[in-house]
């Protein structure tokens, strides 16, 4: 399939200041654009200037909630080149979640390309200050305009680009984490491994509670024992217990993280051991308060690792591993913005 190429009649005025860059606010010139219909595959693939679709109010994704989406980022290395990080694996998962939500996979090739050549068309967006990134968002939704529970015999596909600023301005601050009794985010044989707003919808009841607590993020139990952790806001999390990393397997029920996956590979390659295991909240309190749990950090693209401080659960309140960013945590931190960024060797093929 050829990517048409429509003109951009006037381009879009940019932050030039870009420590007034925020997550998500602003949106570059051009989007790349799909559609499928049933039969006849995906088709039209263009890109073209950034703006709003007409969709039919009765398009199946504003009634029954057929929608995919992924985030991934774009770098500014030294020499002034883009590069993006491990694109195939969000493009992987991109499919994992279609399959789980019967929507239409892609061509693997064929959207890596699209992706990379909007990005370069974009590349003047890519901001330049240590930390920034442009975030890239390639999103699924069904528009067939009909009524009734049922896959969408319509799609559309597109990708849009945002400009991000430096997530840590002094360092990396731990996060005082809530961990919710009351609600759950997904439950096995859900759609908790799929990429879908709705699972996002679910979580922001729980996320506003601990907002007006006083908490930044919420940490999920896992919904039949309500005892194992499971994740973190939109981050995996890890702990540094008795030594060894210690985190939630990939059993359905959370997202196989990009960033989760690349620190297992780091930590691996730093000697510690690996374990990916059920861990429960009480061994994880009382593992804190006994210090054999020394450290605890969220994984994930938008912060890359981000210490926790504290978590609370019911009444309990307990500092972890000190309540500062750990010296495994740092290390990971510097070494995967490091690779990311190009000032450390990418010796797994990572950044392309
Ligand atoms: N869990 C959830 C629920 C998420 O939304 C994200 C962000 N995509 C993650 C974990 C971390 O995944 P990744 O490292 O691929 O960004």
């Amino acid at each position: 399939m050829e990517i048409q190429l429509l003109p951009l009649a006037e381009k879009k005025p940019r932050i030039e200041d870009e420590s007034q860059l925020a997550f998500g606010k602003q949106f570059t010139d051009r989007m790349f654009v799909m559609e499928y219909d049933a039969g006849k595959g995906w088709h039209s693939p263009r890109i073209q200037p950034y703006g709003p679709f007409a969709i039919d109010p009765a398009a199946m994704v504003f009634h029954y909630s057929q929608e995919i989406f992924e985030g991934l980022k774009a770098f500014r290395r030294p020499d002034g080149a883009i590069a993006l990080f491990r694109p195939r694996d969000n493009i992987r998962r991109f499919n994992r979640s279609a399959t789980r939500m019967c929507m239409p996979e892609v061509d693997e090739d064929f959207f890596l390309q699209a992706l990379k050549q909007l990005v370069k068309l974009e590349r003047d967006w890519v901001p330049r200050s240590e930390g920034t990134s442009l975030y890239i968002r390639p999103t699924m939704i069904g528009v067939e305009a009909a009524l009734g529970v049922r896959p969408s015999s319509k799609y559309l596909c597109y990708i849009i680009l945002s400009p991000v600023g430096a997530y840590y301005k002094g360092g990396l601050s731990p996060v005082k984490i809530w961990i919710s009794d009351e609600y759950v985010r997904v439950s096995p044989g859900g759609t908790g491994e799929a990429k879908t707003g709705g699972n996002y919808a679910a979580s922001l009841r729980a996320a506003m509670e601990a907002t007006e607590k006083g908490f930044d993020q919420v940490l999920w139990l896992d919904a039949v024992h309500r005892k194992y952790v499971e994740e973190v806001g939109s981050m995996n999390i890890c702990f540094l217990y008795d030594g060894k990393l210690v985190t939630s397997p990939l059993k359905g029920t959370i997202l196989d993280g990009i960033t989760r996956r690349s620190i297992l590979t780091l930590v691996r390659e730093l000697g510690v051991e690996v374990e990916e295991r059920a861990l429960s909240v009480d061994e994880i309190l009382d593992g804190a308060e006994s210090g054999r749990l020394t450290e605890a950090f969220g994984t994930g693209t938008a912060v890359v690792v981000s210490p926790v401080g504290t978590v609370t659960y019911r009444d309990r309140t307990v500092a972890m591993g000190g309540g500062q960013a750990g010296e495994l945590t740092l290390k990971l931190y510097e070494t995967l913005t490091g690779i990311q960024c190009g000032k450390i060797p990418d010796p797994h093929g990572w950044v392309e």
